[in-house]
């Protein structure tokens, strides 16, 4: 029998946990009857049965140091159900290192990754285990609507969709997340990616694999509150462009030669205007403007140099990627 783990990152999700349980474990009991388009070009639909019962299943909770009681209602589920296993990390060390340990620590065949805040709907796994099934190794769920979202965060996170794909070699997906079904041997692949600075969703796409999309309605987070602001976001972008890209690196290189040939070219035109005209003292502003100018892009450059040492400094640093306190009720020394 091929067991499946369903990994799920947990930060202060107190409130989200036993709705969580009861759907998962309404999930694994029941029989899926799936409407399926086939891969061929007619595609034509059929539907399948999807026996969610010839599967075993480990429901695996990593608690990303939250300061709610979300470790406490993990243990009492636990008791409940044996199902649940828990990692308990030392402190909070946020989603993608939380994503590294649940990957570390699954044994199943196939590992499902979900938010703990009911926002990716189970009534999607069936259709991935399908599709895991007929071969695909990483089956993906993209966002068909992005759910409550302000149009600000929507727009900014398009965007950087938009020029992260422009910069690298990487297909990034756009509205596609942590939600979808990986074969172990992908987890395999990935674990073995021990970087300190992770962008999963650049990962996913860096190990490569049979890929296959299925489509979801994200729903809104039904308790507590979205741990990523508009701060975090536009790390976690930046972290997405300095993980997988050195492109800006070339961009301040060529903004660099242009404005040296630019000013290259004014300085012949000054020589020769000087020998002809003579030099009545001229040019403040222009001096002015210049020199801030050159001066801005200068500190842009020496930024952008800066987020790439400042990576090298922490990946040599080696640390681990997050450090374990328990898991289920043991403590790991
Ligand atoms: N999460 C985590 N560690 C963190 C922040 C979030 O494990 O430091 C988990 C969180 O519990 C949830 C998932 O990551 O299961 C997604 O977080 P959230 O819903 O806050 O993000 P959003 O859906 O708004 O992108
Ligand atoms: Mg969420």
């Amino acid at each position: 029998m091929k067991t499946i783990s369903i990994l799920i990152p947990a930060y202060n999700e107190s409130a989200n946990l036993r709705n969580l349980l009861e759907e998962l474990n309404c999930l694994v009991s029941s029989d899926y009857i799936i409407e399926v388009k086939d891969d061929t070009p007619e595609g034509s639909v059929h539907s399948h049965t999807i026996c969610m019962k010839d599967y075993q299943w480990e429901y695996l909770f990593v608690n990303d140091g939250s300061k709610d009681d979300t470790l406490q209602i993990l243990r009492q589920l636990r008791k409940e159900d044996s199902k649940v296993n828990i990692v308990n990390l030392s402190r909070n060390f946020g989603k993608e290192n939380a994503l590294l340990a649940g990957m570390d620590y699954a044994t199943g065949d196939a590992l499902v990754i979900m938010d703990a805040d009911l926002q990716d709907p189970v009534s999607i796994v069936p259709e991935m285990i399908y599709w895991w099934e007929q071969g695909y190794d990483d089956v993906y769920g993209t966002r068909s609507d992005r759910g409550k979202e302000s149009w600000i965060r929507k727009r900014l996170s398009l965007s950087f969709y938009y020029i992260l794909q422009k910069m690298t070699r990487i297909e990034i997906l756009p509205n596609t997340g942590d939600f979808r079904l990986l074969d172990k041997r992908v987890v395999m692949a990935i674990i073995s990616l021990r970087e300190t600075q992770r962008y999963t969703k650049g990962l996913y796409s860096w190990v490569g694999f049979n890929k296959k999309q299925v489509l979801f309605k994200r729903h809104d987070r039904v308790g507590g509150k979205s741990s990523f602001n508009l701060l975090s976001l536009f790390n976690l972008a930046i972290e997405g462009i300095t993980c997988f890209t050195t492109a800006p690196l070339r961009v301040s290189s060529c903004l660099g030669l242009v404005a040296s040939t630019c000013a290259l070219l004014y300085m012949v035109y000054i020589f020769i205007k000087t020998l002809i005209w003579g030099d009545p003292v001229q040019g403040y502003p222009t001096l002015i403007c210049t020199i801030l100018f050159f001066s801005g892009a200068q500190l842009l450059a020496v930024g952008i140099i800066g987020e790439y040492i400042g990576r090298i400094f922490n990946e040599t640093k080696s640390r681990p990627v997050y450090i374990v306190e328990s898991f289920n009720e043991q403590k790991v020394s």
